[in-house]
């Protein structure tokens, strides 16, 4: 007799990471039929707002999921958050309460929700691990986001003890498995169906973005240079994770990872790079595809450089995991820009 499909439900399932573990799972089933374990389900706010209760619960009552991956947020990069503190704030709270109240409601076995290493202290030491997420005040330009994705972990604990409190109400057939609520803390992420929009978008899809429309403009005016504004001074440093690699990982931890405490998925402290070496990755995958035309990087210090710095530590991912291979990043840089050309039409922006 065929086992029961244990149903996944993907929250923020249309964003950069929801496509990316949507591609995964489709290679995955391709590849082996085995792996037909879990029908999942990606939800958007095509689906329902997730920041208001009875909507969230309509999408929870539809599916009855077994699993939830709680991607869904207000998310931008560095320019977005310095406006928008207070929706960023407000709105993910909202989100967030909703959706774990709701997984545990409907004895949602494990329910994984998505962190960020920008959420960490401001001032501290490096490299930063995931004991240290409430040791100070984040930075301030990203305060509303931060402390909305920090809420979580204190939620996670706090259904953990409510689980424990009361686990003849939890614990399924006789296992002795209490649901797991835990969170996961990716470095930035960028990857196809990333949001390329100028105002809104992190660095890697905005200097995409940028780049493009400086080749299209040089083209139009039989230039053979174009010029790539990067914001602030190049400066700052950033670990990338390709978003296809986080979502591999994300389904590992689905399956494999049972501590309620977080684990930062990210590529090693000795792949950061800075943010000039980054827009010269763009600029030279730019020149590979159009070769009569020159990338000429220009650094606009009107524009604030954010923090500097989050070096974050994966000594934990890589106790676990010790031989997963990332996606060096001028492989990651070059398959996203043919994506986005590929998909330019239909590409955020
Ligand atoms: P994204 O591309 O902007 O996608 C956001 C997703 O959330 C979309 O599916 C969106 O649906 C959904 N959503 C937003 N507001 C919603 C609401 N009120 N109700 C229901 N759904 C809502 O974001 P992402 O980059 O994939 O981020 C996924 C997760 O990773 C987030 O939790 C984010 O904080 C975290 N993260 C991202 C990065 C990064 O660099 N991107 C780094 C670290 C952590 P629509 O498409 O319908 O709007
Ligand atoms: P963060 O990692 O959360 O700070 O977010 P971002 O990805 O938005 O920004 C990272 C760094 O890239 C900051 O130092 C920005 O000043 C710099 N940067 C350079 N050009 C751009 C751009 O076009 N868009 C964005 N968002 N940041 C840029």
């Amino acid at each position: 007799m065929a086992t029961k499909q244990q149903i996944v439900l993907v929250t923020g399932g249309s964003g950069l990471v929801g496509q990316a573990i949507r591609m995964i799972v489709e290679q995955q089933q391709q590849e082996s039929s085995s792996n037909n374990k879990y029908q999942f389900i990606f939800v958007s706010t095509k689906d329902g707002d997730l920041s208001i209760l009875n909507e969230a619960r309509q999408i929870f009552e539809k599916y009855r999921p077994n699993y939830v991956i709680h991607l869904a947020a207000m998310v931008g990069g560095l320019f977005r958050n310095l406006k928008y503190n207070l929706e960023f704030l407000r709105t993910n709270l909202a989100i967030n309460d909703n959706v774990l109240l709701l997984a545990k409601e409907f004895h949602v076995q494990k329910c994984i929700s998505c962190l960020s290493t920008c959420i960490f202290p401001d001032k501290t030491t490096y490299p930063i691990d995931e004991t240290m997420i409430h040791l100070g005040p984040p930075h301030q330009s990203n305060f509303g986001y931060s402390y909305a994705k920090r809420m979580i972990d204190i939620l996670n604990h706090a259904y953990s003890d409510h689980f424990k409190n009361n686990s003849n109400d939890y614990v399924v057939d006789g296992s002795n498995q209490l649901p797991i609520f835990t969170s996961i803390i990716p470095t930035n992420v960028y990857g196809p169906y990333d949001n390329f929009n100028l105002e809104d978008s992190h660095v890697i899809p905005g200097l995409i973005y940028k780049a493009y429309n400086a080749v299209q403009d040089a083209k139009l005016k039989n230039s053979n240079t174009a010029k790539l504004l990067v914001f602030g001074s190049g400066q700052p440093r950033r670990q990338f994770i390709y978003s296809l690699d986080l979502a591999r990982l994300i389904l590992w931890t689905m399956e494999n990872y049972n501590e309620i405490e977080p684990i930062i998925l990210s590529v090693d402290e000795s792949d950061e790079l800075s943010i000039g070496e980054a827009a010269k990755l763009v600029a030279e995958t730019f020149e590979r595809s159009y070769p009569d035309i020159r990338m000429e990087i220009q650094f606009d210090t009107n524009y604030s450089d954010g923090q500097f710095k989050k070096t974050a530590s994966n000594l934990k991912l890589r106790r676990y995991l010790p031989g997963f291979q990332f996606t060096s990043m001028s492989d990651g840089i070059r398959d996203t820009i043919r994506w986005f050309i590929t998909n330019y039409d239909v590409a955020r922006k």
